[in-house]
C-alpha cells in the first residue's frame, strides 16, 4: 500500500493542514457505498446547492470505487456471489429516492458493452488487465470475478467524477483516516495515516464492514495453536489472508460453510494447480495437483447456503407483500413470532406457489385458477390450507416448506461418516439441479420474494416496537433464513464442491460443529454423527461478526474512545437483554453521541450488499438520502461560518493536498 501511495504522488512528510476555500465534504471509505453516495451528491447538487462549487475528498487506502472487497489485487479465482445481471450502482425508476434517477448498465450489460466496443470510457478510466478477456466470456447467468466487478465500480467512479464537474471537484487520497476532530468554527479536521490532515465542512463515513479484533474463542484457539505448532486462521476476509500454512495432504478443519468457505476451497484446490474437467457423461471431475490439503467442513447448519439460480423467471418477479401493508402494523407493538412470522411465511410460500401455477400448471393436481383462488382464501396453516397443498401439489419437490428449507440437517443422525457423505452428495446434487433447471422456478420466486419482503419488514420494524423474540421464529432466525436462501454460492461453485467431495478432497463433518483443543490437536464434533475429526489445522471460514466494542479500525476506535459515537442496540422487551447490532446509532444519517445528541457535521452510511437493479434497492435510496441530508447541512454549515456563496473568504489560503485530483 505504501508503494501505491508514493505512486499517487502523495507527500510522505507531514504537511500543513489543507484548508477549504470552497465548501468541502470528505467521504471516508470508497467501496460501493462511498462511490454511490458520491454519485448521489453529484446528481443532487444542482437541486440542493445550485450555486456552490464543491470540493469532495475521497479517502480510502484501497483503490477508489472498488475499495477493499472488490480491489484488483486479489486472485481472479475469487468471484462475486451475485449474478452479474443483479449488480448495479445506477438508480432506475423503481428507486423511491427524492433525487433524480440516473440510469445505466448493470454489471452484465457493462461487460457486454465493453466487449462489443460500445462502452464510453470516462476520463481517467482504462480497463484493468484481464477485464476485456473476462468481459468477452460473459453469458446469461454469469458470475463475475471480484476483480472485474471492481473494474465496473472503478469505471462508475470515474464516470461520476466526470459528471460532477464543474459543480464538484473530486480529490482522492490513498490513506486511512485515523481521527476526526471539531475545529472551533465547527469544521472537521480529518487526520490521515500518511501524516496529512484535511479541514472540511462535513464528513461522511462509508467504511463498510469494519475490521474487528479476534473475539470469542479465537484468542484461546490461537494460543493453543502457538503452543502446539498448529495452524490457525481466525475469521477474516479471504483476500487478506495467506493460506501457505496449510500444507498438502494435511487434514484441515473448516468451520463455516458460506461464501468464505467457497473462497478458501477454491484457493486451496484450483489455486494450487488442480483442474476441473467435464467428463463425456457431463459430470464435472476434479483432477488434483497433489498440493491440496484435505478439507473437513462443518457449520451450525452443516450444509452450504442454497445455491444461486442460473436462470431467470419467465415473467415478472412476484408482487410481494400481497396480504399486508407495513401500515397495518403501524400502531401497536408486535411480537415477531406471533404477528410477523406467519405473515412473512405466508407471503413467501404463496409467492412460490403462484409461480408454480403460472409457469407449471400441469404439475398441479387441480386447475391453476382454482388453486390460486383457494390459496388467497385460506388462512395460513389452517386445515383448508394444508388440505389444498396436499391435494394440489402432489410432488414433494414442488412444495414450499419455509421451515424445512432452513435446517435440512436438523434432527438427522447418521450411522457413520459414509452415510453422512452419501446424504450430503445427494443434497448438493439436488440443490444444484434446483438452481439450474427452470422446472424449479417456484423456488426462484421465493428467492425474489425474500428481497421484497425484507424491505416491507424493514418498514414495519422502523415504524413500531417489535419484540424480536427467540428461537426458530425470531427476527434473527428470519434474517438468517433469508441469508441462507439468498447468499448461497453460484451454481458452478456448488458443482465444484460436489466434484471435490467425490474426489475425496472435501469431506463433511455435519451440523452444530464444535471445536475443542485436546492433546495438542484441534478436535471437531457435530450433532450429525458420533465421530471426532482431529487435525493440526483449523480455519474459521466465516467473516468476522461486527460489534463496536471489538472494533479494530483506527478511526472507529478513536470515535468510540472519545465517546463520540455509540452502538445501536436492540433490546428484547421480554428478557430486557440488549444486543449490539454492529451499527453506529444515528438520527437520520447523523451519528448520536452517548447523550443522544446528533453530530451536526458528520454522517454515517450503513453497510449493505451490492444493489440490485429494478428492485427499489434500499442501498440506493439510502445513498440518496444521505447525500441529500449532507447537501442540506452544507448550506447551514456555510451560512454559520459567514462565507458568501462563492465560498471564498479572503483570509483562507489555498493549499491543495489531494493525492490525485479527479475533476
Ligand atoms: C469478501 C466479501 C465478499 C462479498 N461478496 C459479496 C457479493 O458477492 N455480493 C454482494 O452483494 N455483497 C458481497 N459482499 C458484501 C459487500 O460488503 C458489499 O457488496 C459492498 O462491498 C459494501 O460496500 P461498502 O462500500 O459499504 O463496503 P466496502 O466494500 O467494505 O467498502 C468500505 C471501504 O471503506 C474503507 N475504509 C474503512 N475504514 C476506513 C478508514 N478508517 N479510512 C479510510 N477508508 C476506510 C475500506 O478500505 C473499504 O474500501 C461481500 C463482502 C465481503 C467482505
Amino acid at each position: 500500500m505504501n508503494e501505491d501511495r508514493r505512486a499517487d504522488g502523495a507527500d510522505e512528510s507531514a504537511p500543513a493542514p489543507h484548508r477549504a476555500e470552497r465548501p468541502s465534504i470528505a467521504i471516508v471509505g470508497c467501496g460501493p457505498r462511498g462511490t454511490s453516495v458520491l454519485e448521489r451528491i453529484a446528481a443532487n447538487t444542482h437541486l440542493l446547492a445550485p450555486d456552490e462549487r464543491l470540493d469532495i475528498h475521497v479517502i480510502d487506502p484501497y483503490p477508489v470505487g472498488a475499495g477493499r472487497v472488490w480491489r484488483q489485487d486479489q486472485s481472479p479465482l475469487l468471484w462475486s456471489n451475485t449474478r452479474a445481471d443483479e449488480c448495479t450502482l445506477f438508480t432506475d425508476d423503481t428507486v423511491t429516492c427524492q433525487g433524480p434517477a440516473v440510469e445505466g448498465p448493470t454489471l452484465e450489460q457493462w461487460a457486454r458493452d465493453l466487449a462489443a466496443g460500445d462502452l464510453p470510457f470516462p476520463p481517467g478510466y482504462e480497463p484493468a488487465p484481464g477485464t476485456r478477456e473476462e468481459a468477452a466470456r460473459v453469458h446469461a447467468g454469469w458470475f463475475a470475478s471480484r476483480r472485474l466487478t471492481g473494474d465496473y465500480l472503478s469505471w462508475f467512479f470515474r464516470r461520476t467524477v466526470a459528471a460532477a464537474a464543474p459543480s464538484a471537484r473530486v480529490r482522492t487520497h490513498r490513506a486511512s483516516v485515523l481521527s476526526l476532530g471539531d475545529l472551533p468554527d465547527g469544521r472537521q479536521r480529518v487526520r490521515l495515516d500518511d501524516g496529512g490532515t484535511l479541514d472540511v465542512d462535513l464528513v461522511i463515513l462509508a467504511q463498510g464492514h469494519f475490521q474487528v479484533k479476534p473475539h470469542g474463542p479465537e484468542p484461546r484457539l490461537a494460543q493453543h495453536a502457538a503452543a502446539h505448532r498448529l495452524s490457525y486462521q481466525p475469521t477474516a476476509q479471504t483476500s487478506d489472508v495467506s493460506l501457505d500454512a496449510f500444507p498438502a495432504g494435511e487434514p484441515v478443519l473448516m468451520r463455516g460453510f458460506g461464501l468464505t468457505f467457497i473462497d478458501i476451497m477454491v484457493l486451496l484446490t484450483e489455486g494450487r494447480g488442480g483442474r476441473f474437467r467435464r467428463e463425456p457423461s457431463g459430470e464435472l471431475r476434479y483432477v488434483p495437483s497433489g498440493r491440496e490439503p484435505r478439507l473437513y467442513v462443518g457449520s451450525r447448519r452443516g450444509v452450504p447456503y442454497r445455491s444461486k439460480f442460473g436462470y431467470v423467471l419467465s415473467g415478472l418477479p412476484p408482487r410481494v407483500p400481497r396480504y399486508f401493508s407495513p401500515a397495518d402494523f403501524a400502531d401497536h407493538s408486535l411480537d415477531f413470532a406471533a404477528d410477523l412470522w406467519p405473515a412473512l411465511a405466508r407471503e413467501l410460500t404463496v409467492a412460490g406457489y403462484r409461480e408454480l401455477a403460472h409457469s407449471h400448471p400441469h404439475r398441479l393436481g387441480v386447475d391453476a385458477g382454482e388453486f390460486l383462488d383457494r390459496l388467497d382464501a385460506a388462512q395460513w396453516q389452517s386445515p383448508e390450507f394444508k388440505d389444498l397443498i396436499e391435494q394440489a401439489v402432489p410432488d414433494s419437490r414442488d412444495r414450499i416448506d419455509v421451515d424445512g428449507l432452513d435446517r435440512p440437517l436438523a434432527n438427522r443422525r447418521f450411522s457413520d461418516a459414509a452415510a453422512l457423505r452419501a446424504w450430503m452428495l445427494h443434497y448438493l446434487a439436488d440443490d444444484l439441479e434446483r438452481g439450474r433447471n427452470p422446472r424449479y422456478s417456484a423456488h426462484l420466486a421465493v428467492y425474489h420474494a425474500i428481497f421484497s419482503i425484507s424491505q416491507a419488514l424493514w418498514a414495519v420494524v422502523q415504524r413500531g416496537e417489535v419484540e424480536p423474540g427467540n428461537g426458530s421464529h425470531s427476527m434473527t432466525a428470519f434474517f438468517d433464513f433469508c441469508r441462507f436462501r439468498t447468499s448461497g454460492p453460484p451454481g458452478p461453485r456448488l458443482e465444484q464442491l460436489l466434484a471435490l467431495a467425490r474426489a475425496g478432497v472435501v469431506d463433511f463433518v455435519g451440523a452444530n460443529m464444535k471445536v475443542t483443543c485436546r492433546g495438542g490437536m484441534f478436535e471437531a464434533r457435530t450433532s450429525s454423527l458420533d465421530r471426532v475429526v482431529r487435525a493440526r489445522a483449523l480455519i474459521e471460514a466465516r467473516l468476522p461478526g461486527r460489534a463496536l466494542t471489538r472494533v479494530a479500525d483506527p478511526l472507529l476506535l478513536h470515535l468510540v474512545g472519545e465517546r463520540e459515537i455509540r452502538e445501536q442496540v436492540q433490546t428484547d422487551p421480554t428478557t430486557g437483554r440488549r444486543q449490539p447490532t454492529g451499527l453506529i446509532d444515528t438520527l437520520g444519517a447523523r451519528p448520536l453521541g452517548p447523550d443522544g445528541s446528533p453530530h451536526p457535521r458528520r454522517f454515517v452510511t450503513s453497510p449493505g450488499d451490492f444493489p440490485r437493479p429494478r428492485t427499489n434497492d434500499p442501498f440506493l435510496h439510502q445513498s440518496d438520502a444521505v447525500a441529500r441530508e449532507t447537501l442540506r447541512a452544507l448550506g447551514e454549515a456555510r451560512s454559520r461560518i459567514g462565507l458568501d456563496r462563492s465560498g471564498l473568504p479572503a483570509t483562507v489560503a489555498r493549499e491543495d493536498r489531494g493525492d490525485g485530483e479527479e475533476g
